[in-house]
């Protein structure tokens, strides 16, 4: 499976389309604990993404991901919007002036930036529960189907949990019983990066 930059741009454009599939799905997440805005957020700050990638020409898979970080960044309100933004650039930062993305290592980086900027830790219900379990996977050496895989059952894992971070940790013991919609969000973005062409 190819990592340069035409398949990373690629892979960009997919997660794109799967959050604006998922759109609905992750407002109704964030209903539940949060103020409803996760899917739209994100929806719309992909839609920057893909208009910027439509009008700049990133030679480098690390240029794509610092596209896409500064796009979210500027566009993206919320809790989100920073972390997955900072998570992009951490991963920008990582890939360098690389052809060819390690997977492992921008993933590793991604997970770095989320936690250095939110502080959540394993078992918080937030994203860090669906990409840390994914970034073990990649470190061991599987695919991006693996990856993706090992998301999934993270975020399913979030369902149990009392939020201690971001807005649902407002509700409590309350917040106990839901998916969180961003660790949700975050196994959707890898599934798509996952599926077919690549990435
Ligand atoms: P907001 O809560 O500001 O409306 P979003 O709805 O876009 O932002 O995103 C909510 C998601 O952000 C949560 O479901 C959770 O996964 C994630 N989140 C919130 N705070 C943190 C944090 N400190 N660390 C990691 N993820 C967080
Ligand atoms: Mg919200
Ligand atoms: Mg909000």
């Amino acid at each position: 499976m190819g990592c340069d930059t035409a398949a990373v741009a690629a892979a960009v454009r997919r997660a794109a389309a799967a959050v604006a599939e998922h759109r609905d799905e992750l407002v109704d997440l964030d209903k539940a604990i949060g103020d409803g805005d996760h899917g739209e957020n994100l929806k719309r700050g992909f839609g920057f993404v893909v208009s910027a990638l439509d009008s700049a020409d990133p030679g480098t898979p690390g240029a794509v991901l610092k596209l896409v970080a500064t796009t979210l960044i500027s566009k993206v309100g919320g809790a989100s919007g920073p972390l997955y933004g900072t998570a992009f650039l951490r991963a920008a930062t990582a890939a360098g002036d690389s052809a060819e993305l390690d997977l492992a290592v921008v993933l590793q980086a991604a997970l770095g930036g989320i936690t250095d900027r939110g502080k959540a830790v394993a078992g918080d219900k937030t994203m860090v529960d669906a990409l840390a379990p994914a970034v073990q996977v990649a470190l061991a050496g599987g695919d991006l189907t693996a990856v993706a895989d090992a998301a999934d059952q993270g975020a399913e894992s979030t369902i149990p949990l009392v939020a201690r971070k971001g807005r649902a940790s407002y509700l409590g013991q309350r917040s106990a019983g839901h998916l969180d919609p961003g660790a949700r969000s975050t196994a959707v973005i890898l599934r798509a990066f996952a599926a077919e062409g690549g990435g």
